[in-house]
């Protein structure tokens, strides 16, 4: 039997409907031996702990939570005083983060809400706030129902304040309050409704879902560095694909990769790098977010590089890019290797530049964007794709054969003419 508990906020009743043990699916088996140990120590103490958010909506789904988080009316301070292996961050939210090896246990303060203590831009974007609340209040500033269901070890049960239970069944995203200004609030929110609905299968309920098609603009607004982050969770997390066409359906794409977003919608080669990704990440394979990158511009790098010179074309196509989401300096550098290998690839010119290509860190990187253009069906890069192929799967012996047949490049006197296209170390194998 579900217990019905009622308490006033401010003018609005807050209901909660505590579901207890017996009746939901959240074993202690599956959380973290850390987390519990944070949870008892601050139940202990005498405070409020919950596990709240993904976490909670992951095992009530039956799937393996990221991370876990807590929410606890503890203060910062409070919960530092009771863990050594405590670290307090966050600027514009004071969190407590419990070091357990490489796991981290975040604990966050129930929050009040935003009115009275927030610093807001002029869209009405939260810049800045950190006054405490309780649970009541906590629960109004998470962003979707299914994510604002509060585990209590006190009893095992989970307090649900916002019919989390049955969007969960129900298999929808809603946004807590008002839509429009939620998504006016933190417009990430609407990227978040897009991740989620990929991640999980979810739908998103006309309500949330109507909105993003005329608020995505809000998006410019966002920190650059907060989009690449974005960015990172949208693409790299195993579900590129479906969020790709998610992000189209919702026009929120070209917030993102403005020049990718004149492409044809699903071009092939695209397409191919999502579904790749999808696909390294299901058999854990390494990934770097450079690689899409890399991709979701390079068919508007070839188009400018057809006006402007190459290395001014890559200049100026990073540089929009990074105006829209700040990728890091390492990143940048991996894209623009990428690129610049392509055309050595595909002009192999004497055994010697071929060793010395194959011994480059970033060869990897660059072979697979070239094995993925041939498969997208760029038609004049499939010999060099096959060529390079049979190379790198080879053994030494079938390696040496393929360099034997591409024949020693003579040096080039310094004649005052000489016809390129018949010298004999050219080859496009
Ligand atoms: P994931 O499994 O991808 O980590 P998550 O729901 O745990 O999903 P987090 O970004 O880790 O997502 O955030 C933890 C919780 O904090 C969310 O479940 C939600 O309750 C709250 N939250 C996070 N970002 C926002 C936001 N932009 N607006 C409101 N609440 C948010
Ligand atoms: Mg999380």
């Amino acid at each position: 039997m579900l217990k019905k508990l009622f308490k006033w906020f401010k003018k609005d009743v807050v209901h909660a409907t505590i579901v207890p043990r017996a009746e939901h699916g959240i074993s202690r088996d599956n959380i973290s031996k850390n987390a519990l140990k944070v949870l008892y120590r601050l139940h202990n103490a005498g405070f409020g702990a919950f596990l709240v958010g993904g976490c909670i909506r992951d095992l009530l789904l039956g799937k393996h939570p990221k991370d876990f988080d807590i929410a606890t009316n503890a203060d910062p301070e409070q919960v530092k005083q009771l863990f050594s292996n405590c670290r307090l961050i966050g600027r514009r939210f004071r969190l407590a983060h419990v070091h357990f090896g490489s796991e981290i246990i975040e604990v966050a303060t129930f929050r009040a809400p935003h009115v009275a203590s927030s610093v807001q831009n002029v869209h009405g974007m939260i810049l800045r706030d950190n006054e405490w609340g309780s649970i009541e209040e906590d629960v109004l500033r998470r962003d979707f129902t299914i994510n604002a269901l509060y585990y209590n070890i006190a009893d095992f049960s989970v307090v649900d304040f916002v019919s989390g239970m049955q969007d969960i069944k129900k298999q929808q995203l809603n946004l807590i309050g008002n839509p429009e200004k939620r998504y006016r609030e933190d417009p990430v929110r609407m990227l978040r409704a897009i991740r989620f609905a990929a991640k999980l299968g979810f739908s998103i309920h006309p309500n949330s879902a109507k909105p993003i098609l005329t608020m995505g603009n809000l998006l410019a607004n966002v920190p650059a560095a907060r989009l690449f982050e974005e960015y990172n969770k949208l693409f790299l997390t195993g579900h590129a694909y479906s969020t790709y066409n998610l992000l189209i359906e919702y026009d929120l794409f070209k917030q993102l990769f403005p020049r990718t977003a004149k492409l044809p919608v699903n071009d092939p080669f695209v397409v191919a790098a999502l579904r790749n990704t999808d696909a390294r990440i299901a058999a854990e394979k390494s990934i770097s977010p450079s690689f899409l990158l890399a991709v979701f511009s390079w068919q508007p790098l070839q188009e400018l590089a057809q006006r402007i010179d190459f290395h001014d074309a890559m200049d100026q196509i990073l540089r929009e890019q990074q105006r829209v989401m700040a990728v890091p300096r390492r990143f940048v550098g991996m894209i623009r290797d990428v690129w610049e290998v392509q055309q050595r690839l595909e002009h192999r010119r004497t055994p010697r530049q071929i060793e010395s290509l194959f011994a480059l860190s970033k060869f990897r990187a660059a072979y697979d964007f070239l094995l993925l253009r041939a498969q997208a069906g760029e038609q004049q890069v499939i010999p060099s794709a096959e060529w390079w192929r049979t190379y790198v799967e080879g053994d030494e012996d079938v390696r040496n054969k393929l360099l034997a047949k591409i024949k020693p490049s003579k040096r080039k006197k310094k004649k005052p003419k000489v016809n390129t296209d018949t010298l004999s170390g050219t080859q496009s194998c």
